[in-house]
């Protein structure tokens, strides 16, 4: 941008100075001779003065050059008045003349202004006709695919069959509105796809398009946040109508952080631009029917960072996580992918993916990738095994701090982690029930977690629930010291959380003996207030020593229980343990079945209220 203005001054420049020599040019072409009057005088005497036409103030008039008689025009300012007595004395034919002003000035000052702003125009044209110009600023960049440029379908995705199945829906009422309309039904606004970068986020949007045959518009959050204020918000505005027009479609926005990153956080005075467009963004959601047919869906890896209104009800209202894929998900993205290559015919896509714990579907279709390019270099006609495992091996070694592919002795100690929680949570009454427990790293802490879903919402806890969860989140720890006789840094989340709760319980809700009914925690201050100096605690030091043994006392005795726990079922630990370092994931009935619970008083669980222990 700045490197095309400087050379668009350059242009304007070389206009300028084109004009001057062009004035030069003009003027010289007219030229007159201007003599002094005393040469005028001397002419005169000598008879070389063929004519003059006079002037209040001048003389001009046409000159014998030289002996060949050449006739040149000349001109003088005119000293003496008596001038026509003169003339008259050396015959010389003279007339009078009323100096014209206007052919002049035309020539000195409208021509070359002319061709300035000829030339500024033509110039300025080319410069519209480069950028976008100011005139179109405030429309729309956003790309709009038709079907047939896609071509994407759910095929085309694999190993996210969860994500799929809940967008069935939305490709079902974009090929029918009309009928979900006349039902009266309510369909989402808005489609939040939340997950790690390269699980395939976009491409399922794609997919979503492609299947139900709409126009697609698709940008990405950062485009929206302009250089001049109100442009982004413009953007948004121009992208609504458009999409209006063309529904049934759908609206797709990518890296929804870019733009949706909570107001007022950070910065002092915040950013303007940024505010301002995801204001519109909001009014534009809560402006616009979901009958009419248009569906907005946005991705993100960050939904943390998401403003708290863009995530209420009636606006992205409904989120679905593209988690990374387990082995069997790998296995069918590898599928997916090696369509496209030609492979050996006995190449087994599950070896592949047993290689590949942490891999995201773009880190595999780059392996396919990289795999054939080998075969290539070694100049083979189908890709086989070998050219995987070295793909492989290139692969994990620049993703192994990214992604943290673990080693398969640190994947055994988080199998065993996992499997401790669950089970004590498992045994523990007042506990969450365990929905799945995964060994798929994911992100930068957790190695693994053990996802627990609350049966009904809660207010109130007892004293002994709250232990119970206490117990669950020691379990972890529990398993790796009673298996392998040593402990690691695993644990540290769970040891926070559980110092967390037991502190609470002491500080809070008067739950120990010792300190009896007695609230010792600070009030809690607004967010405005705390950034003042931490005051002194509001009770005596011998109290805080108390309180400090009263929670050690409660996490020890923890401990011992689910250590306890343990041990009664290590059968299990070790069978669930195993099945985890197959398979990677254990969903609920496995798990039940394990453990020999029957399902009866199993409700339908809720999902937004899930709680994971690492
Ligand atoms: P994200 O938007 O989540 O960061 P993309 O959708 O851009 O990831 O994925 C990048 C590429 O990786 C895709 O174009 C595709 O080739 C491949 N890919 C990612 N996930 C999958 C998947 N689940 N199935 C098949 N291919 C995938
Ligand atoms: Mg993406
Ligand atoms: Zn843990």
């Amino acid at each position: 941008m700045e490197k095309h203005q400087k050379f668009s001054l350059w242009y304007v420049l070389l206009g300028i100075w084109i004009v001057l020599i062009l004035q030069n040019a003009l003027m010289g072409a007219f030229a007159v001779k201007v003599i002094p009057y005393s040469q005028f005088l001397k002419l005169l005497k000598e008879g070389r003065i063929a004519e003059v036409a006079i002037t209040a103030d001048k003389i001009q008039g046409k000159m014998k050059n030289g002996p060949e008689g050449t006739v040149v025009p000349f001109k003088t300012i005119r000293v003496d008045p008596e001038i026509s007595t003169l003339l008259d004395q050396y015959n010389v034919t003279f007339k009078g003349e009323i100096e014209s002003t206007f052919l002049p000035t035309l020539l000195s000052w409208v021509v070359p202004t002319a061709l300035f702003f000829g030339v500024w125009f033509f110039l300025m044209r080319r410069m519209m006709g480069q950028q976008q110009g100011f005139m179109t600023l405030g429309k729309n960049k956003a790309k709009i695919y038709m079907e047939s440029d896609l071509n994407i379908t759910f095929d085309d995705v694999a190993g996210v069959e969860e994500a799929k199945q809940e967008l069935v829906e939305v490709v079902e009422f974009l090929k029918r509105p009309e009928r979900y309309s006349e039902l009266g039904g309510k369909l989402p606004k808005g489609v939040l796809l939340v997950g790690p970068p390269g699980t395939g986020k976009t491409l399922l949007a794609k997919a979503v398009a492609g299947e139900s045959g709409v126009p697609f518009f698709s940008l990405s959050g950062s485009e929206f946040v302009e250089m001049f204020v109100g442009l982004g918000a413009a953007r948004v505005r121009d992208l609504f109508v458009q999409a209006k027009q063309k529904a049934p479609c759908i609206i797709f926005i990518d890296e929804l952080d870019a733009l949706g990153k909570a107001r007022g956080i950070g910065m002092v005075g915040g950013h303007d631009e940024r505010e301002q467009t995801l204001n519109q963004l909001l009014v534009e959601m809560d402006g616009f029917d979901p009958t009419a047919g248009v569906i907005l869906m946005a991705a993100t890896n960050r939904p943390e960072i998401l403003d708290q209104a863009l995530l209420r009800p009636g606006r992205f209202d409904r989120q679905i996580l593209v988690d990374r894929p387990d082995k069997q998900g790998r296995e069918a993205i590898l599928k997916v992918h090696l369509k496209n290559i030609k492979t050996v015919k006995n190449l087994d896509a599950g070896k592949i993916a047993a290689m590949t714990p942490g891999m995201v579907g773009a880190d595999l279709a780059n392996l396919v990738n990289e795999a054939a390019l080998l075969a290539v270099r070694k100049n083979k006609k189908k890709v086989g095994m070998p050219e995987f495992e070295e793909a492989v091996e290139r692969l994990v070694a620049g993703l192994e701090k990214k992604n943290r592919l673990i080693n398969p002795k640190e994947r055994e100690i988080v199998a065993y982690h996992e499997m401790g929680h669950a089970i004590v949570a498992l045994s523990l009454p007042g506990t969450d029930p365990v929905k799945k427990i995964s060994i798929i790293p994911r992100g930068i802490a957790a190695l693994g977690y053990t996802l627990q879903v609350p049966t009904e919402d809660r207010f109130l806890l007892k004293k002994t629930e709250l232990l119970n969860r206490i117990a669950t989140l020691l379990g972890g720890r529990a398993a790796e010291a009673l298996v392998f006789g040593d402990i690691s840094t695993g644990a540290h989340n769970d040891l926070a959380r559980a110092t967390d709760i037991a502190r609470s319980m002491i500080k809070e809700y008067g739950m120990s003996e010792k300190l009896g009914q007695v609230y010792f925690a600070r009030e809690k201050r607004n967010r405005f207030l705390n950034l003042m100096p931490e005051g002194p605690e509001a009770y005596s030091e011998s109290t805080a020593e108390l309180i400090d043994t009263e929670i050690k006392k409660i996490i020890e005795h923890e401990y011992e229980k689910a250590l306890t726990l343990l041990k009664e079922k290590q059968d299990i630990l070790d069978k669930g343990a195993s099945i985890l370092l197959e398979k990677e994931k254990i969903d609920a009935e496995e798990i039940k079945a394990l453990m020999g619970i029957s399902d009866k008083d199993e409700k339908d669980v809720q999902k937004s209220r899930e709680t994971a222990t690492e």
